[in-house]
């Protein structure tokens, strides 16, 4: 018995119980492959870091059945005001609203979909993706280390301590590194990581202050302040009694490590501008480097999240990114697990999502101006400022194939399908809902059925609930095309119509 659990066989280990690893272990039980996830750490982290949850991503949540799981949560986040909105000024108390920093401009320019970006600290999300896992039967492990890996030609070989100290071996077919920006998986198999260089250095401050009455009507995500003795950035976590404060620093001149608690508590009492209260609770230096790893595999090994890629918060791109990394792959890994795709197709997870890395790394630097964080021009954005890429073309309209975005998903290939509500066996669903477990045909009202897949036809199989669209309007393509999904929603390289395809009666 004791043998048994010392040696485990599993086809996944997924290192790391972060947001990412945590999402991949869902998309895993989705896909019915068995996975052992290890962490660390005992518990989900607590340093506050994303807040921003795009609709892509709660698109891929949602597919998992936890959509409405990460909406209660978020409806719980905010204690007064709403996310959004910029300010900048010497102090908190003393700033000014950027004008046109306001949220509500990426809900109403926001592509079409089931699901709207979400506002909501990290810190809530990870334990519903934990809590969900485990109720699902999903096998995860906190409190368990990776300490060593081999790698032979089917199959990795990890050494694990489990949290009484005990060494145990766990073998695995695939390892999927979710280890984060440290990742020691990544180091290990020397994999080399490029990108921009920082231009700036903060430590952030997890600190609760209770800026109730002094914030009331006058709410933020970000604020920006600078005065004689500190400068930085505060960002809200609940708009009442918690924030992080990004110290700015200049590494020739100080190291995080050298201020004591009373030193940065009296920092950011400067940057309050006030002397109330103070009580900090964590604190972790880093800066804007952009970094992407050169190979996203070795052999059974695949990078994924900030194991893969690095870049600045600004924007909020890097744990979206590395939650559709898991996706990308997971399906894909599905399919070879079953013996329906040759092994090859793996390497497709590179060629697609280290692209997408690249550009919101790039994109992400762009917005450490401030300024150009919110979309506004200025004399000292003005030099890129037409580089800058919408929010809602880098998360929801990047096209696989041709590392290129679109103006308009239109069912173009290697992009993810449009959304369209529609009526489906008595429900009310999006057209994403259809696709999920394996490939999907989905066509005009004249197309024919593709053989070997589940067909799904405009007029006989589903109905636009918006009469005014139609399967032209929504796809561009004609009513006897039809177009192959991909189970994780994106359109394959293959249409086919009436002219080109054997129908099955
Ligand atoms: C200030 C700030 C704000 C941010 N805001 C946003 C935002 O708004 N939107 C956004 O998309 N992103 C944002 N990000 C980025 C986002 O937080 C990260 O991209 C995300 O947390 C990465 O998740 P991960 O699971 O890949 O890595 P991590 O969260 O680092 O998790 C890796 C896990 O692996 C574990 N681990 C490591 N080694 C081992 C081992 N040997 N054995 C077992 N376990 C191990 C670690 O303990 C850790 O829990 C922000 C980041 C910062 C710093």
């Amino acid at each position: 018995m004791l043998q048994h659990h010392l040696n485990e066989e599993t086809p996944v280990l997924v290192v790391g119980g972060g947001i990412v690893g945590l999402s991949a272990g869902l998309f895993l039980h989705h896909h019915q492959i068995p996975f052992i996830l290890i962490e660390r750490n005992a518990a989900v982290s607590p340093l506050p870091r994303a807040r921003g949850f795009s609709a892509r991503t709660l698109e891929l949540f949602r597919s998992v059945g936890l959509q409405d799981g990460i909406e209660a949560v978020a409806r719980t986040a905010w204690k007064q005001g709403r996310f959004g909105g910029a300010r900048r000024g010497r102090t908190m108390l003393e700033s000014e609203s950027l004008p046109l920093a306001d949220i509500s401009k990426l809900h109403a320019e926001a592509d079409p979909s089931p699901c709207e970006l979400i506002a909501c600290p990290q810190t809530l999300v990870e334990p519903v993706l934990r809590r969900a896992l485990e109720e699902r039967g999903g096998d995860t492990r906190f409190g368990w280390e990776l300490l060593h890996f081999e790698q032979d030609e089917g199959r990795v070989t990890a050494i694990v301590r489990d949290p009484l100290g005990a060494e145990r071996t766990i073998s695995a077919s695939y390892v999927f590194a979710a280890d984060g920006g440290r990742s020691e998986i990544r180091r290990r198999l020397n994999i080399d990581r490029h990108g921009i260089d920082p231009n700036r250095y903060y430590l952030n401050i997890f600190l609760e202050a209770d800026l109730t009455s002094q914030v009331a009507g006058r709410t933020f995500s970000q604020c920006e302040i600078a005065n004689e003795e500190v400068s930085g950035i505060f960002l809200a976590m609940n708009n009442a009694n918690q924030w992080s404060f990004h110290l700015a620093y200049d590494p020739t001149v100080s190291q995080p490590e050298q201020w004591s608690d009373q030193q940065l508590t009296t920092l950011v009492k400067a940057a309050i501008g006030a002397d109330i209260p103070v009580t900090l609770r964590y604190r972790s230096p880093w800066n804007t480097r952009v970094r992407v790893a050169d190979r996203y595999r070795d052999g059974h090994i695949f990078l994924m999240g900030d194991a893969a890629h690095l870049m600045p918060p600004w924007g909020g791109f890097n744990a979206n990114t590395g939650i559709a990394d898991a996706h990308n792959l997971i399906w894909k890994l599905a399919r070879v697990l079953n013996g329906e795709a040759d092994p090859a197709l793996l390497d497709t997870y590179e060629s697609e999502r280290q692209p997408v890395a690249r550009r919101n790394g790039e994109q992400a630097w762009l917005r450490t101006d401030f300024d150009a964080r919110f979309q506004i021009r200025s004399e000292d954005n003005s030099a890129f400022f037409e580089q800058l890429i919408d929010y809602g073309e880098l998360q929801m309209r990047y096209r696989y194939g041709v590392d290129d975005t679109v103006d308009a998903l239109r069912a173009q290939p290697g992009t993810r399908f449009p959304h369209a509500w529609i009526g489906h066996q008595g429900h009310r669903r999006s057209t994403l809902d259809l696709f999920g477990s394996s490939f999907v045909a989905i066509g005009g009202p004249s197309a024919p059925r593709r053989i070997g897949v589940p067909s799904y036809l405009a007029g006989t199989d589903f109905l636009f609930v918006d009469e005014s669209v139609t399967w032209r309007s929504l796809t561009g393509l004609a009513d006897d095309e039809a177009a192959l999904i991909r189970p994780d929603g994106f359109v394959d390289f293959s249409l086919f119509s009436s002219s080109l395809c054997r129908t099955v009666v």
